[in-house]
C-alpha cells in the first residue's frame, strides 16, 4: 500500500469519507515538492489546477489530517504551521529538520544519530522512549 492509499484508509478506518478536496490535498501533499507548506502556499499552488478549493476548506482539513496522524505539523518561530505528509509506516521514524533562522527555509536531515541517545537516557532515568523530536536552528546556504 503506498502513502497515498495508507492516508484513505486511516480516512475510511474514522468513518471519513475520501471526498474530492481531501484527495487533491493528499495526492498533493505526496509530491516531495510540497513538502513544508503552509495553508497559504498550498492555496497558492492548488487553486491553479483546482479553483473551487477554498482556503478554509484546506484550513480544515488539514487540522483534520493532523488530528487523525495523516500529515505532521511543523510550527516554526514565525508562528506559521507548515505540514508534511507523515510516514504513515509503522515504526519509520519522521526526520529531523533544520530550520534557518533568516528565511524560515525547512531542510531536512536523513541522519539521526539519537538511538545511541535514547538508549543511555533510558537507561539512566528508567523511562521507555517512544519518539523523539528535535530542530535544528541556524543559517540555511544563501543565508549564511
Ligand atoms: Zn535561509
Ligand atoms: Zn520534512
Ligand atoms: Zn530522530
Amino acid at each position: 500500500m503506498n502513502r497515498i492509499d495508507k492516508a484513505y484508509k486511516i480516512l475510511a478506518d474514522q468513518a471519513y469519507k475520501t471526498t474530492e478536496p481531501r484527495r487533491v490535498l493528499i495526492e498533493f501533499l505526496d509530491d516531495d515538492k510540497n513538502k513544508h507548506l503552509s495553508c497559504d502556499e498550498i492555496y497558492d499552488r492548488i487553486s491553479k489546477d483546482h479553483p473551487n478549493m477554498g482556503i478554509a476548506t484546506i484550513y480544515r482539513n488539514m487540522q483534520l489530517f493532523e488530528e487523525l496522524g495523516i500529515v505532521t505539523k511543523l510550527t516554526l518561530d514565525d508562528g506559521i504551521s507548515r505540514y508534511e505528509l507523515a510516514n504513515l509506516e509503522e515504526d519509520v521514524h519522521q526526520h529531523h529538520h533544520l530550520v534557518c533562522l533568516n528565511c524560515n527555509k525547512l531542510i531536512e536531515v536523513k541522519e539521526d544519530l539519537l538511538g545511541a541517545l535514547e538508549v543511555e537516557i533510558e537507561q539512566e532515568h528508567d523511562f521507555k522512549i517512544v519518539d523523539h523530536d528535535l530542530k535544528f536552528y541556524g543559517y540555511c546556504s544563501k543565508c549564511k
